[in-house]
């Protein structure tokens, strides 16, 4: 949901990027990931583990696949290391929170000391509404009743408007962005860079799109997997092929 108010219109907030261009993937209802830059093929792999034996090749043949299947299976991460993508991402700062935990990446995010906090909050989709079953460590995520998941939709989108005019007031009478921020809740959205190579995004996206993942992050992790994919086709089904296990 986008937040609405009167006073909204005297606000001189930066606005969060609003022309999204190619190789972006919606995710949720107000998030994205683009890849925004990338250095990275199969042929990287292949030439980063082939300098042990002083050769390089051009292109990638049948006996460089079964090499990057082989380094995958066996576990010789390095090779899988010389390349990068460069990811804009913007998601739920719960999203962000868990996404951030992923040490070897390089992070740059938003400010809400420097510039005006988005108005930008996730409210789910009814089907996304759901409870939790079992025990720690072995939940299932069941639907809720139809009642249930509006209910839960309106109360975000109530809690959502309250913070938001409570961080206005705060700002308008001169209290620090720093400060005023403190109200809004982990739902507002939040955007950042993340420069991550393969091995890296392997392990990301092993533990993110697994069925114990958050469902939100699940989509996130997704959609890195799709452009993961498609630039580095080989390297990709070598990481299926191997239960999705980073190597
Ligand atoms: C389903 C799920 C539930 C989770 N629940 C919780 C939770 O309840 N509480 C919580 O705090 N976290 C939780 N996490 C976060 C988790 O513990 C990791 O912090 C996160 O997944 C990042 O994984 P990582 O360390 O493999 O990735 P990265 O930090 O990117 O590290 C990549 C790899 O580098 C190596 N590495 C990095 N740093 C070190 C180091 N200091 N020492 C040795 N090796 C290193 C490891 O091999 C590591 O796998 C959860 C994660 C998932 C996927």
């Amino acid at each position: 949901m986008r937040v609405s108010t009167g006073a909204r219109a005297t606000l001189d907030r930066v606005a969060a990027i609003e022309v999204i261009p190619d190789q972006t993937i919606r995710v949720l209802d107000h998030g994205f990931v683009r890849l925004d830059a990338s250095m990275a093929d199969d042929l990287s792999v292949v030439n980063g583990a082939r300098v042990s034996f002083a050769r390089r090749k051009l292109e990638v043949d049948e006996a460089d696949e079964g090499l990057i299947r082989f380094l995958m299976r066996d576990r010789h991460g390095t090779p899988f290391e010389h390349n990068a993508f460069r990811f804009h991402v913007r998601a739920p700062i719960f999203v962000a929170r868990e996404w951030f935990r992923h040490r070897v990446g390089s992070f740059n995010e938003f400010s809400m000391r420097y510039a005006r906090a988005t108005d930008e909050f996730y409210v789910p989709e009814p089907e996304d509404v759901r409870t939790q079953v079992g025990k720690p460590g072995a939940y299932s995520f069941d639907p809720v009743d139809p009642a249930v998941a509006e209910t839960t939709r309106e109360q975000l989108q109530e809690v959502y408007e309250t913070a938001y005019a409570a961080y206005e007031r705060l700002v308008e009478l001169g209290v620090a962005r720093e400060l005023a921020r403190a109200v809004l809740p982990v739902g507002a959205y939040t955007e950042f860079f993340w420069t991550v190579n393969a091995r890296s995004l392997m392990n990301f996206v092993s533990l993110r799109s697994a069925e114990t993942a958050q469902r939100e992050i699940r989509r996130y992790a997704d959609a890195c997997e799709e452009f993961f994919a498609e630039r580095m086709p080989v390297t990709h089904a070598a990481f299926q092929a191997s239960g999705r296990v980073a190597p």
